[in-house]
């Protein structure tokens, strides 16, 4: 392959390993895939390498198993013998350290499994994920790219909780704010697609999939974001609740029997459009089932619309104006329904929605009017590409 540069990008999950290997001469994507259910039985391995789809069951008893059948696969199509440069890991959470990327060393692993005490449900599959490729590639840098990083200089007013002072300091209890490579990305698509300078720019950035988050961005820079200590708060998402009154946590625990496992449980994975509409976390499935009548579906869909939206209006006070609002991920890129009623009452903001534009086309684009004030732009995510740009930086 020549002097080419190749990164292999992972993102450890508790049950799943994805990958995807860059080249990063041209940054294109030469093999991607994903293995799930790792640990438990009916293990499989999705690969898509130059072109060409494969899913096949094996066993995977643990990620080492995922990354060398992976690793096997590449070897015997498009590797072969070339070197792999460096591997950037996905990491969720960077506690109150890190601020930026960073070169994995022995205490920076350590400092991702402290972090777990922030997020449970990812920093430790994160840091099994980087411990057993820092085996299968023992000679190469492994980089952390944090999904807190972008939002590391918010200021204090933004992320403090009302809650004793010396208690946030002594824990790190405060919003720290996630999907930063993805606003990150969509905010510098977003100038280009404008042809203006990232850095005169104000943008909301609306990160809507699985997990939803909103950002304003101000020159280029996250200034107030809607998760918080935890990828938990904010906007309803998927099975997440968003932000909640805390007592409702109390209450819940008393009334219910419900232990602290219990609770977070039932608000990380059963509640949100899951719980509300008691028929998916999908949300094409809501939409299907809103379209069709199902008065929950519907409730569970104006609340993700009416919530994002309040986040907009918010976010305008927050910037002092807004120049560009951005729709990404799963349910921003797709659901012309999503981003119709979200923008439907922005026009105090001067938002006029292109109905043709927002309906068709695909990809990377404006689908606000030539005269709306505010432009707004779908960008398809990239965070695959953001965590190869920072390993190689
Ligand atoms: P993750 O946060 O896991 O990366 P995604 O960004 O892929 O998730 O978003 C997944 C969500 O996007 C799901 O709720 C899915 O239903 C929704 N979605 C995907 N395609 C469409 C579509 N065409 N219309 C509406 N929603 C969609």
């Amino acid at each position: 392959m020549g002097d080419i540069v190749l990164v292999l990008v992972l993102n450890a999950g508790s049950s799943s390993l994805k990958f995807n290997l860059f080249d990063m001469n041209k940054e294109t994507v030469i093999a991607e895939g994903m293995a799930e259910r790792i640990g438990l039985a009916e293990a499989n391995l999705a690969c898509t390498i130059e072109g060409d789809k494969r899913k096949e069951a094996l066993a995977l008893p643990t990620h080492r198993e995922a990354l060398e059948a992976i690793l096997e696969r590449l070897r015997a199509t498009v590797l072969h013998d070339t070197p792999i440069h460096a591997v950037g890991h996905r990491v969720v959470h960077g506690g109150p350290k890190y601020g930026d990327s960073v070169l994995v060393t022995e205490e920076v692993l350590r400092d991702i499994e402290t972090f777990s005490m922030y997020a449970p449900l990812h920093n430790p599959a994160n840091a099994m994920g980087i411990r057993s490729a820092m085996e299968a590639f023992p000679n190469v840098p492994h980089v952390a790219v944090f999904d807190t990083a972008f939002h590391h200089n918010m200021p204090d007013y933004a992320r403090i909780y009302g809650i004793p002072y010396e208690l946030s300091q002594k824990y790190g209890i405060r919003r720290y704010g996630f999907h930063g490579t993805s606003h990150a990305y969509v905010a510098a698509r977003t100038a280009i697609l404008l042809c203006r300078p990232l850095r005169a720019l104000k943008i909301v950035t609306c990160h809507i999939g699985n997990g939803t988050s909103i950002c304003a961005v101000d020159g280029g820079k996250s200034v107030e974001t809607s998760m918080g200590m935890t990828p938990l708060q904010g906007v309803i998402m998927g099975t997440r609740s968003g932000s909640i009154d805390a007592s409702v946590v109390e209450m819940l625990m008393e009334y219910e029997h419900l232990d602290q496992k219990a609770v977070t449980e039932l608000l990380n994975k059963k509640s949100g459009l899951l719980g509300i509409s008691g028929v998916s976390s999908d949300f094409r499935e809501i939409e299907l089932a809103a379209d069709q009548g199902n008065d929950r579906a519907r409730l569970a869909r104006d609340l993700l619309t009416y919530s994002v939206r309040k986040f907009i209006g918010s976010y305008a006070t927050v910037l002092d104006g807004v120049d560009a609002i951005t729709f990404t991920a799963g349910i921003g890129t797709h659901s012309v329904y999503v981003r119709d009623k979200v923008c439907s009452k922005l026009s105090f903001l001067g938002v006029k929605l292109d109905p043709e534009a927002n309906q068709h086309g695909t990809g990377e684009r404006i689908i606000s009017t030539p005269d709306s004030r505010v432009v707004v732009t779908v960008v398809p995510t990239n965070e695959e590409l953001m965590i190869a740009r920072e390993t190689v930086r």
